[in-house]
């Protein structure tokens, strides 16, 4: 596999970063993760936006113009052959001596590469994913999409361990979102439910597509909290990500929700989300 690091195009074994790059040391780095089906990327500008406002929130320069990074992008796609799978992104605040105190002017690291997935036919879309709840015990910004992502990994694991497949965060008894994911549910009288934008969320990409694309099928849309009572009780759940776009959740600690297989609602914004955005995918 080919990587891209800071201005190179080599295969993986022979790329190197600093053992003082402060994203190693200090997760002082932020990334993205665009999908790729039919080779085209899906929704980059929206990806390379946030990314643009994640540097900005965290005062780090932008290593590379979004122009040359969609070139970046599309290299490295091309390079490795990849029909369908992401490009994953970093930028970090560099290498500079250990100091909590970071320099005034740092030299950004910036790292891609690609993973070659099945995303648009994943088998698990037709079935849906398990949920339990967690605690959200992550830091106040996670508008800000940080490397710094232990808590996540843990609450995967928790998941894992419990023999489901990811976990909804729970904050102030309110749902903030999944492990990597945002978290949606439907109401028996139709309603789409979402979490208002904020500081507890990652705004996702996916999710202001899908909620537009819900929005002009003249579905009904509420960007607001919500409880595991009011999920456990709802017609239909979901999640979104540019990973699994739109995914069904049919089982919320232990409890089926609706009749246990993915909803109408969720099959369908699914089948818009790859139809509209694929027509969109540069
Ligand atoms: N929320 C969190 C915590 C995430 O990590 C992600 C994606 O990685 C999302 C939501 C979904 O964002 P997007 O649709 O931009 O992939």
């Amino acid at each position: 596999r080919i990587v891209y690091v800071n201005g190179d195009y080599l295969p993986e074994e022979d790329a190197k970063i600093s053992v003082f790059d402060r994203g190693f040391l200090f997760a002082d780095g932020v990334y993205e993760v665009t999908s790729v089906l039919g080779g085209k990327l899906i929704d980059f500008e929206g990806h390379a936006k946030r990314l643009e406002r994640s540097l900005s929130e965290l005062d780090m320069p932008a290593p590379v113009t979004m122009d040359a990074l969609l070139e970046i992008h599309r290299e490295l796609v091309a390079r490795n052959e990849v029909h369908e799978g992401l490009v994953y992104l970093q930028v970090t605040r560099g290498a500079a001596d250990r100091d909590f105190a970071y320099p005034a002017e740092p030299k950004p690291s910036l790292v891609l590469f690609t993973q070659t997935k099945t995303l648009a036919d994943a088998p698990v879309a037709k079935t849906g994913i398990k949920v339990i709840s967690i605690e959200d015990q992550r830091w106040g910004r996670r508008d800000i999409k940080t490397v710094q992502l232990l808590y996540p990994s843990m609450g995967k694991m928790m998941a894992k361990a419990a023999g489901v497949d990811d976990a909804w965060m729970v904050e102030d008894g309110a749902v903030t979102e999944g492990t990597s994911n945002n978290a949606y549910i439907v109401t028996k009288a139709g309603t789409i439910v979402t979490r208002h934008l904020g500081n507890e969320i990652l705004h996702g990409i996916t999710r202001a597509a899908v909620l537009r694309f819900a929005r002009e099928a003249q579905m009904a849309v509420e960007e607001r909290s919500f409880t595991i009572e009011e999920a456990k009780d709802a017609a239909e759940a979901f999640i979104t990500s540019a990973s699994t776009f739109v995914m069904p959740v049919v089982e919320l600690d232990g409890a089926q929700i609706g009749d246990g297989t993915p909803g109408p609602v969720a099959t369908r914004l699914r089948e818009i989300y790859l139809e509209e955005s694929l027509k969109k995918a540069v």
